[in-house]
């Protein structure tokens, strides 16, 4: 299965460009870090340099072709613990990657999520969903239903064509942190909070285990053996993938250039899973 729809990642053709356009091309990614404002945030700022995330972020999401230059860039947002895309740019703040660290486990969870991949799965996931912002405003893609939904749909897309160990370790990670972020609500959420234009964190964390499912029955089967995603809701998951795939092939594939792309999702992208992650200096107990 996974084979067969990164075949549709992998398949291009010529992008469509208008008479006066300037042609999109692949390599159209700049990446920058800002040094933070906030004393705090320096060691977060060292190591994502030092282990070159954004370059490795760029180089991964190189064989889109842009019309223009997508600036992505790390910075201090004044204690906004948040990430953005907008006006051609996408923003990740220390303060949201400070929060992810905080709630990283000091040993490996018993659900098989090593304190690496709770670390790098949310932040890597959200970068994604940024691009999938990106893209759908820099290549003027049409989005049915919510665009928060859609962007996740991309960035949990992009990750499932990874290779299978990598695949299953990034989507264990992002799962992670969202259902930290959802057992972390100490009271009943408020009727407003349904308001808010992205997925409740529970519903994040089960679409995100859904379409994983649907990907690949057989990598993401203990989900359903455990129940992690309920029988009821894994039932339709192969169709959820496939109307991801689907869109993906109708509307993104044309956009990317074939021989980078193969390149890319040969190699690997997360650290060794045994890659030590320093505990945070505000480091809760985990649940
Ligand atoms: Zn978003």
């Amino acid at each position: 299965m996974r084979i067969l729809i990164a075949a549709c990642f992998l398949a291009a053709s010529a992008p469509m460009e208008t008479a006066h356009a300037a042609p999109a091309r692949p390599n159209r990614i700049s990446v920058s870090y800002v040094a933070p404002k906030n004393p705090d945030h320096q060691p977060i700022y060292q190591r994502l340099k030092q282990v070159r995330f954004l370059e490795r972020l760029q180089e991964f999401l190189s064989p889109v072709r842009l019309p223009r230059t997508l600036r992505v860039r790390t910075e201090g947002c004044d204690g906004d613990a948040n990430a953005w895309y907008d006006d051609d740019a996408i923003v990740i703040c220390y303060e949201y990657i400070d929060d992810i660290w905080k709630t990283v486990p000091a040993e490996t969870t018993p659900t098989g999520v090593t304190p690496v991949d709770a670390l790098v799965g949310p932040v890597f996931d959200t970068c994604l969903h940024e691009f999938g912002h990106a893209i759908f405003d820099m290549l003027k893609l049409p989005v049915f239903g919510r665009e928060e939904d859609a962007a996740d749909q991309v960035a949990a897309y992009l990750t499932l064509q990874l290779g299978k160990d990598e695949a299953r370790r990034q989507i264990g990670g992002t799962a992670y942190a969202y259902m930290t972020e959802a057992k972390a609500a100490t009271e009943p959420p408020k009727l407003q909070h349904f308001a808010n234009e992205h997925g409740t964190p529970a519903q994040r964390f089960y679409n995100l285990l859904c379409i994983a499912y649907g990907a690949d029955a057989k990598l993401f089967g203990d989900l359903v053996e455990k129940g992690y995603l309920p029988k009821e809701r894994a039932e339709g998951c192969a169709d959820e993938y496939r109307q991801v795939a689907f869109a993906f092939e109708k509307l993104v594939s044309r956009h990317i250039d074939r021989a980078l792309a193969k390149k890319v999702l040969h190699q690997s992208w997360l650290p060794a899973p045994t890659t030590r992650v320093m505990r945070h200096p505000g480091a809760k107990q985990q649940p």
